[in-house]
């Protein structure tokens, strides 16, 4: 846990979030300001500011973020289309910096993104 970290907060309930999975690992939370009708943030409980900042021990947990992702979307029934982002760095659009996929679904999506 890093003390200043929104995410660390919200994984030790210290702040409001509503909670849609969560294991030893992991765990998933509705995005506070959506960009599609269904928007899930999916974080390692292990605080990496990014992608820059993992290392082969992280391989797993890295793999799992994306199988979760699988499994919600299945759940709330996003097969016909969803997306998984990791906006690395400011310049991506990056501005929480404990690293977290994004699962974005319920709507078509444009290519390239913005
Ligand atoms: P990124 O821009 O990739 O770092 O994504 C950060 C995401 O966190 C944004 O989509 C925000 O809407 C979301 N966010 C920020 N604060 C909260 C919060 N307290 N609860 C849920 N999501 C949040
Ligand atoms: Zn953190």
């Amino acid at each position: 846990m890093s003390a200043d970290c929104l995410f660390c907060k919200i994984a030790a309930k210290k702040i409001p979030s509503k909670i849609v999975y969560e294991d030893d690992e992991v765990f998933a939370f509705e995005d506070i300001g959506p960009q599609a009708p269904t928007h899930i943030l999916i974080c390692p409980r292990k605080h990496l500011g990014s992608l820059n900042e993992a290392s082969s021990e992280d391989q797993a947990v890295l793999g799992k973020l994306q199988l979760v992702a699988a499994q919600l979307a299945r759940k709330l029934n996003l097969l016909a289309g969803y997306r998984t982002v990791l906006n690395n760095g400011s310049g991506a659009g990056q501005s929480v910096f404990h690293l977290h996929l994004h699962l974005l679904g319920g709507r078509t999506f444009r290519w390239p993104p913005g």
